[in-house]
């Protein structure tokens, strides 16, 4: 399996000891928007029924659509990442 590029980011930041705060903002902020972009996407396909409880889909529905708020919300996420891509830039 291919790593992505902030996986690889976060990991080789972290071993020189340079933190990886946007690194993990972006990852957390990527995959959980993934997550629930796939998770709707599957109760759409599913239908009706993906909305009811005879099926795990809208479990994954709820799930993906709190892993958006639980960790940091993804408005605190993108907050994070800019104020390390712009933070220097303004000296903090
Ligand atoms: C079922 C459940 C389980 C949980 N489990 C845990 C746990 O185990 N450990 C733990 O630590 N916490 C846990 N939490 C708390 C969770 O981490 C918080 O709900 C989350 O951090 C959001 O905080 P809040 O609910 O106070 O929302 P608020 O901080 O009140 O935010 C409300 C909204 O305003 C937005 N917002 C807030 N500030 C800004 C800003 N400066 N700029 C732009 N938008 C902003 C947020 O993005 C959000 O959309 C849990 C919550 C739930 C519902």
């Amino acid at each position: 399996m291919q790593l992505p590029f902030f996986q690889v980011g976060i990991g080789a930041g972290a071993l020189q000891g340079l933190g990886a705060r946007k690194e993990g903002a972006i990852a957390k902020l990527y995959a959980t928007e993934a997550a629930f972009e796939i998770a709707h996407e599957a109760l759409q396909v599913h239908g009706g029924i993906g909305y009811t409880k005879d099926l795990p889909v809208e479990r994954y529905f709820r799930d993906a659509r709190f892993i958006m708020i639980g960790g940091g919300t993804s408005e605190i996420m993108r907050y994070i990442i800019q104020r390390e891509v712009y933070g220097g830039c303004l000296g903090k």
